[in-house]
Order: structure tokens, then sequence, then C-alpha cells
């Protein structure tokens, strides 16, 4: 068997990010530093579960607890195993294989391009602007694009600024086919769109408990939309894709804020510290409303992400890629976190120079 025999659309693809992580400290995937979010915790601690039974088809209990918290329907919602699985839903709905084109910012998450393969569309890529915001004529495109799927993120990953509010709703009016907004770090920015599903007919916000929520390790994300393409949304979902467990202590979870709250205030107050920080050490970080920096290095992107390791410490590594060059992004961490972070930067500049 050699890589021919695989569907032409995914013969390109290779394995996602997968460091050897030991006991090194991870700011290299934007989770919240805080650590374990305490209401799934303790429901975790206490968990009797009756493991021969199947979870609720669509995770009813958990689309419950979110239109109580966002003030919808639970059929304005779809629920599954993180919002990758969201996405891939969303684009197995709506791209015609071989013909469907998906437009996208760049720089951007680099799964959009994984997902487009995945369900064979025509991946389209449009420029971010100087300052890393949106060409809404380009977004939009013309004839077919302006018919096929566009994604993008508020705020971005991995250059951590949010779009315009007023670019995204011209996108939305403009552009005649489905819109994906991925919100997976909107809880930082303090701002979503999803109280506009039901104004716009093809708005779909995909959200995430991997971030801001501290649920990575349990993989939790859902849609919004309106009433129509959620149903349609559903219609493709695999279903059971929740288990129970997960389910529960997202349920848990949606219903005690206090801790998004206590993370979003942490993240609001040590992120211009850390920007200043990284400044003083000769970076140069980008404006961010997200838990993360994107930010040039003064020395080589790899030696200074490898020196960190030898240090425990994992940042991610954008430096190659084109617009991000010689960038890193280190996810903000706690006053403490991030001491020890920019003091293990501070070494390793100190050798490389
Ligand atoms: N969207 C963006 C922009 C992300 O950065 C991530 C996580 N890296 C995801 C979606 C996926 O999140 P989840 O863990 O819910 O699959």
């Amino acid at each position: 068997m050699d890589r021919n025999w695989m569907r032409k659309s995914v013969q390109g693809l290779t394995m996602y990010y997968n460091p050897t992580v030991g006991d090194a400290l991870r700011m290299d995937t934007n989770i919240n530093v805080l650590g374990s979010n305490p209401a799934a915790e303790a429901y975790l601690k206490g968990i009797a579960i009756d493991t021969n039974s199947y979870p609720n088809t669509y995770s009813d209990g958990l689309r419950d607890a979110l239109a109580d918290l966002y003030g919808l329907q639970r059929e304005n919602f779809v629920a599954g195993n993180g919002s990758d699985e969201m996405l891939n839903t969303a684009f197995t709905t709506f791209v015609e294989p071989g013909k469907t084109s998906v437009t996208q910012p760049y720089p951007s998450y680099s799964l959009y391009s994984y997902f487009t393969d995945l369900a064979s569309g025509k991946m389209r890529e449009v420029e971010l602007t100087e300052d890393f915001q949106l060409d809404v004529d380009a977004m939009v495109g013309k004839g077919e694009d302006s018919r096929g799927v566009l994604i993008m993120p508020t705020p971005n990953n991995p250059t951590g600024n949010c779009f315009r509010q007023k670019d995204i709703e011209e996108i939305l009016s403009r552009h005649e086919g489905i819109v994906i907004l991925d919100e997976a770090y909107s809880e930082y920015a303090r701002w979503t769109m999803i109280d506009k599903v039901d104004e716009f007919d093809n708005l779909i916000v995909s959200k995430t408990f991997s971030k801001a929520y501290a649920m990575a390790a349990l993989r939790i994300g859902y849609m919004a939309s309106n009433l129509k393409v959620a149903e349609m949304l559903n219609s493709v979902k695999v279903p059971y894709s929740l288990n129970k467990i997960s389910e529960s202590a997202a349920i848990a979870a949606v219903k005690d804020q206090s801790f998004i709250r206590r993370s979003v205030d942490m993240v609001s107050e040590q992120r211009p510290k850390l920007a200043a920080s990284l400044k003083s050490l000769g970076f140069e970080p980008y404006p961010s409303d997200a838990n993360f920096i994107l930010a040039k290095a003064p020395i080589d992107h790899a030696k200074l992400v490898e020196g960190m390791k030898k240090r425990g410490i994992l940042i991610r590594d954008f430096g190659s890629k084109r617009r991000t060059e010689n960038c890193v992004r280190p996810t903000v961490g706690t006053e403490e976190l991030n001491k020890r972070m920019t003091d293990a930067i501070e070494d390793v500049l100190a050798e490389e120079k």
C-alpha cells in the first residue's frame, strides 16, 4: 500500500502537531492556565454512570443549558466532540465534493484547509490586510465563490486580533453561502455574535469548551445557527458523538459562569503585562484579544522554541510561515507563569547572543 491508495483529496495531508511533552509547561495550545474547570471537576469526582446506555442522541441536556445561557432555543444548537468535529460537520453539510469553494482568511487556523481537503472542497485563501483585518470584497468573492462556504475565526488564530464587527456583518449580508464564525476564543474578547443567529440566514457560530472553559480533555464543542440550518447540521452530524460524561460535565460548567469570568479577567489583566515584558526583551508583539500573543522574536524562532523546550516550556512556533515570519505564539499565563516564561526567554536570549 502506498499513498496512491488514499482518496486524492487527502493524499497531501500530514499528521497534526503532536510534540513530545513529558512534564513540560504547555504554553503552546492556548488552554486555560488556571487548570481544570471546578464545576466539571466536582461532577467528575462524584461520577456514577450506567455505562450500558447511549448518551442522548443530540445532547439535549447540554443544548438546553446553552439555550438558557444565550436566550435561544435548544433547536438552535448542535453539540459534539470538540469544535473540530463541529467544523467537520459544517463542511460535510455544505461542501459539494470537487465543486464548492471554501474561503478562509490567511493567516488563520491551519485545520480549515484540512477540513476542506476532507470534504474535497476547493480552498480559496484570502490575504488579511497589513494589520491582519479582513479584506471584505475579496472574502465575499464573485460568482461561485460567493455561494461557497466562508470560514473565519474571531479572535483570529494565530494573530490574536478580533475582526471588525461591521466587516463580519457586511460579509454575512453580501456572501450568499454559509458563513462559519469560529469563536473558539471569543470569551476572551468579551464579544460574541451568537445573538445574531436568527438575524442572518447564513450564519453558523462555532464555539468550544477547550479554551476559556478549561475542558480540552473532555472534547466538547457546539454550533449555533437559525433553526433551519441547525436542523440540517444535526441531520449530518454523527449521532451520539458527545459522550455522556463530557456532556454532563459541560452542563455543570455552563451553570457556573464564575470560573469563566475569573479566567477572562485574569487574561485581560495579564495580557498587556506579558506583551510589555516581551517588548522589553526585544520582541514585537501584535495586538491580541485572545489568551495568546503572536510576537516576532528577536532571535531565530526555531532556536528560541528549542531553547524554551530545553527549559521545560513549550511555546508554539509560527516562524517558518508566510506573514508570521520568525513569530512565536505563547499562551498568556498567570503572573507567576508569565514570569517563569519570560525568565526562560531571557535565559535563552543570553545564551544565543
Ligand atoms: N478553532 C480555533 C481557531 C482553534 O484555535 C481551535 C483549537 N486549537 C479549535 C477551533 C478547535 O477546538 P476544539 O478543541 O474544540 O476542537
